[in-house]
């Protein structure tokens, strides 16, 4: 049975006194997780020692990380290596954000050599894929999505695929209020296993988690994880209130 997962992308919000806060609102109303249904908090780095103390010895409720560099340490001014987000507590490292490939460049190779460093420092990788409107309204979304997990992930041997978990976040839902239909998300989330099935094996692909990210809130988190291959959801507004957060939380733990 493969996991759940909500995992909430704060982005460059809070100062440490509202993360702080907002970390313990999250934990007085989280609900019962369990080994197949997991919450990440992933923090600015500045917060990640402050998120992770809060979270020790809470279970299913893990410290995420928004990125990392792909060198394992050295002369990169600004720069956070896998070991160091390792010892500061963080479990799961979120790669290629929309975000992050838009204004800061990152390729599909700097991703790939990432992922390597994430799980070979004992953590678990969320690699984010999709595809901006223009790909979309040309009806060539299946290919472009192919594409970056082919080449920022794929490179991967089956053995370590047990660490990744997929978030499909259609850039053109993200942070927009315009959320992905059901059919939309599942096309795609079955689209991405059927992907992964070619490369690893149906076995392999049922195991992974496929997160869907891009305008999730309580009030649809319920019907896009009620779909067949949507495991979870990748929150970024909703992520930044205690309340919402936890209404989509809830709607994980109940599908
Ligand atoms: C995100 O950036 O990962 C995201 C899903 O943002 P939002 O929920 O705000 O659309």
């Amino acid at each position: 049975m493969r996991k759940k997962i909500v995992a909430g992308n704060w982005k460059m919000n809070l100062t440490m006194q509202e993360g702080a806060a907002l970390v313990a609102g999250i934990v007085d109303g989280l609900p019962v997780l369990s080994d197949n249904k997991h919450v990440v908090i992933a923090s600015p780095f500045v917060h990640i020692t402050q998120t992770a103390k809060q979270l020790e010895g809470k279970e299913y409720i893990y410290t995420g990380a928004q990125n990392c560099y792909q060198e394992s340490a050295g002369a990169y001014t600004g720069e956070v290596s896998a070991s160091m987000l390792k010892s500061a507590g963080v479990a799961y490292v979120i790669l290629g954000h929309s975000e992050r490939r838009q204004y800061f460049g990152e390729t599909s190779e700097q991703l790939a050599a990432r992922v390597h460093l994430v799980l070979n420092n004992g953590m678990k990788v969320i690699f984010c894929c999709g595809e901006p409107l223009e790909i979309r309204d040309a009806g060539t979304e299946n290919a472009w999505v192919e594409t970056q997990l082919r080449e920022g992930l794929f490179h991967l041997p089956a053995s370590q695929m047990e660490h990744v978990v997929i978030a499909y976040e259609p850039i053109w839902a993200i942070g927009t209020g315009r959320t992905a239909s059901t059919e939309q998300a599942q096309q795609m989330h079955a689209h991405i296993r059927a992907v992964m099935a070619d490369v690893y094996g149906a076995d392999v692909a049922a195991t992974v988690p496929i997160l869907y990210g891009g305008s999730c809130k309580p009030s649809n988190a319920a019907e896009l994880f009620a779909c067949a291959d949507v495991d979870g959801g990748l929150i970024g507004g909703a992520a930044l209130k205690a309340e919402d957060f936890l209404g989509i939380v809830q709607a994980m733990v109940d599908a």
